[in-house]
């Protein structure tokens, strides 16, 4: 163990109520790291609570839904605050308060510029998902089981868009190998958080991908505005647009703009720009590869402003 190792150990040993807290909006990586870290705490007798807003009906494939706290937020003050795959405090939502009244604090990521304040930081970001950060703790205190092990294995298979992604290493395949003999039900929980596809969303992703539009250089972009939510009666976002367009054949860079009432969010995915810079310098973050941040201007607007700046990148 090194020294920041250490010193987690002894902060998890001196705690009895723990809170771990993923980033709003929670994706794969950030359910799977926070309910795996969760169900190891429980096992080695810490008292736990998961701080996670509502999240898709995919990820009830990952277990340990039960330890996500549905109370006040204002009754708790535990003795550790562990926050994992949250970049900034804003994506910390209603949880960076808990997190200040916390008597210590930890947290685990991979994203660039991290700048969450805490006792123990531990960031690495070449990491493929905090998901396997994660694992690299829970493997040394306690023996994985089937069900953390799903956790887990799902926040792999999501961060790395089931093993495709650059930031695969062979750590992360070696790492799936010993999940998967664990026990861990790998070829349901894949399907379910990268495959499934829900009839609500459809119309919806079909509105998306009509409208996609192409700009130089290998630029393509697309929008949904509330507008449309309201048209097709949609009751939730659909998945995957942005990994579509990504994936067209001579396109490197895409947009995806979704228009909410509290702003527009933007997803973006490059192979020859750096978004997760680009994004923090927008309010953001995220990856080299996949960023995004949020705008109050409307699309298409939105997303000219973004389109431009990308093609002065390039320039
Ligand atoms: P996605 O496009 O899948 O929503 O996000 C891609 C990546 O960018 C993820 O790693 C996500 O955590 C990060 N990201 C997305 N939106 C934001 C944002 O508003 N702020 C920050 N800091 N990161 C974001
Ligand atoms: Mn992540």
């Amino acid at each position: 163990m090194n020294e920041i190792e250490l010193k987690l150990q002894k902060a998890i040993d001196a705690a009895n109520s723990v809170v771990v807290a993923g980033h709003v909006n929670p994706d794969g990586d950030a359910i799977g790291a926070c309910l795996a870290m969760a169900a190891c705490l429980d096992k080695v007798g810490k008292d736990v609570v998961v701080l996670l807003e509502d999240y898709d009906s995919k990820y009830d494939v990952i277990p340990g839904r039960h330890y996500i706290y549905q109370g006040d937020y204002d009754a708790l003050t535990p003795d550790l605050f562990i926050s994992l795959d949250a970049s900034t405090p804003d994506r910390l939502g209603k949880a960076a308060d808990v997190m200040k009244r916390a008597k210590a604090t930890a947290l685990f990521d991979h994203h660039l510029n991290n700048s969450i304040e805490a006792d123990i930081r531990i960031v690495d970001t070449s990491a493929s998902s905090t998901a396997i950060m994660v694992y690299s703790y829970i493997d040394r205190r306690i023996v994985i089981d089937a069900d953390i092990g799903a956790a887990i294995y799902a926040g792999l298979i999501y961060d790395t868009g089931g093993f495709r992604h650059r930031t695969t290493t062979p750590e992360t395949l070696e790492v799936a190998a010993k999940l998967m003999r664990a026990g861990v039900q790998f070829s349901k929980v894949y399907s379910s958080i990268l495959f499934e596809k829900s009839r609500d969303k459809t119309p919806l992703f079909a509105r998306a991908l009509s409208r996609v539009a192409y700009a130089e250089p290998e630029i393509a972009y697309t929008y949904i505005t509330r507008e449309d939510m309201e048209e097709l009666r949609a009751v939730g976002y659909p998945d995957g647009v942005v990994d579509y367009m990504i994936n067209t054949n001579g396109v490197n860079t895409a947009v995806y703009a979704l228009q909410k009432e509290e702003g527009t969010e933007m997803s973006l995915r490059s192979r020859v720009v750096n978004v997760g810079e680009l994004a923090a310098k927008l309010g953001g973050g995220g990856h080299k590869a996949a960023a995004g941040f949020t705008v109050k201007d409307a699309p298409p607007e939105a997303v000219e402003m973004i389109v431009k700046k990308l093609q002065a990148e390039q320039s």
